[in-house]
């Protein structure tokens, strides 16, 4: 089948609804297409305890605000699934799911997005696929002999999965720090960081990221002095379960270790720590596989952006994957403004 629109939103995760929002009140035509078979983007695939690191009415996409969860300062992932099917069915977002963009072509003066139920033209696209899909493993010596279990963040969901057994978390970040803490009460944990942990401030939260976000955006914006953003706070935020784990002494980070072994792993100094699994919480890449007909990738993987819009493809817009494609793009409360100014540009655009 093939159809045509004005503008292709590729993924129906927070990042697309935002986008999907602001399309509709410009009036503009679009579809949202999602690889996933129900509402919630990643959030769907969350461990079984995550929590937002801000209180609802912090985590909102334009339009509504994010209802408070009953006996939650910070809303469970289960409640951001909620809040997103609501979203899309109030705002009546023409989302199409399951259906997967295998590819983003240039087609005369159209961009053609070819799925794996058909084939759309389009004037522009907004591409917002998330980073979960891409989950990333350094590279070190050993993967192969270690002949325990190895996971990565987006397979784990309990500690009753590993009750007992002797378990090294790997990763320094929010996911590494609450996936330690999650473990630290039912496993003989080693927990392994590549420099000592950051942990923020208790009293900062999702807020006040958001907030040193925005104050270095202005401060880039007017040409004043880099304030560093919210990487200059710290790295792990001291969510209540982390900030127990830690004020009991539960949350002691080792440094890297060199390469794994068939028991373990083992440091340059010859030291090794036995376990039976390696959770490997090490981060996520942008998955961007579906534009690579266009040629768009830069050195890094990124791909160049002026705001929101490809320098290479002006018809094409990204939103969310991290802080390149605006500041906070990445975040429920954030992505919100970048979605805007991508419909807007869009907007103009088409009726120039
Ligand atoms: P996603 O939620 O990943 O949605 C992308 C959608 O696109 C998915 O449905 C996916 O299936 C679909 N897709 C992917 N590829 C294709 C394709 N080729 N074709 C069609 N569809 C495709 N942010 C906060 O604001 N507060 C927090 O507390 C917070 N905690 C986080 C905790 C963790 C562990 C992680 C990883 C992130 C957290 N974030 C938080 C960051 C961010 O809000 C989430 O990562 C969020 O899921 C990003 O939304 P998204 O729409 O950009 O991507």
């Amino acid at each position: 089948m093939t159809y045509t629109t004005q503008v292709v939103v590729i993924g129906g995760g927070q990042a697309g609804l935002a986008a999907g929002y602001h399309l509709r009140r410009l009036g503009l035509d679009f579809v949202i297409l999602d690889a996933q078979s129900a509402p919630g983007g990643a959030w769907q695939h969350a461990w079984d305890s995550l929590h937002l690191f801000s209180p609802a009415a912090y985590s909102s996409l334009p339009g509504r605000l994010m209802p408070s969860q009953s006996g939650e300062t910070y809303p469970d992932a289960q409640h951001v699934v909620e809040y997103l099917t609501d979203y899309e069915k109030r705002y009546e977002l023409p989302v199409e799911r399951p259906v997967r963009v295998l590819g983003v072509h240039r087609d005369g003066g159209l961009l053609r997005v070819e799925t794996d139920s058909g084939t759309w033209y389009a004037r522009a696209a907004i591409s917002a696929t998330g980073t979960w899909w891409r989950p990333f493993l350094p590279a070190i010596p050993g993967h192969a002999a270690f002949e325990g279990r190895q996971l990565h963040t987006v397979e784990y969901r309990s500690p009753a999965d590993f009750a007992g057994q002797r378990v090294i978390v790997v990763g320094g970040g929010n996911s590494g720090a609450q996936i330690a803490a999650d473990l630290a009460h039912d496993t003989d944990l080693t927990w392994v960081t590549q420099r000592p942990p950051r942990f923020l401030a208790d009293d900062i939260d999702g807020r006040a990221l958001f907030d040193a976000a925005t104050a270095r955006r202005r401060a880039l914006e007017e040409g004043r002095t880099d304030t560093g953003g919210v990487a200059s706070l710290g790295d792990i935020v001291a969510v209540p379960p982390v900030r127990e784990a830690r004020d009991r002494g539960l949350l002691k980070a080792s440094p890297m270790f060199s390469r794994l072994v068939p028991g373990g792993v083992e440091w340059v100094d010859g030291t090794r720590a036995e376990a039976d699994t390696i959770i490997w919480c090490t981060g996520f890449r942008p998955a961007l596989a579906h534009l690579a007909p266009l040629g768009l990738r830069g050195a890094r993987g990124h791909i160049a952006t002026e705001g929101t819009r490809a320098v290479g493809e002006p018809r094409l817009h990204l939103l969310g994957y991290g802080d390149w494609t605006g500041p906070a793009s990445a975040t429920l409360i954030g992505v919100g403004r970048t979605a805007r100014e991508a419909a807007h540009q869009i907007a103009r655009r088409l009726s120039a």
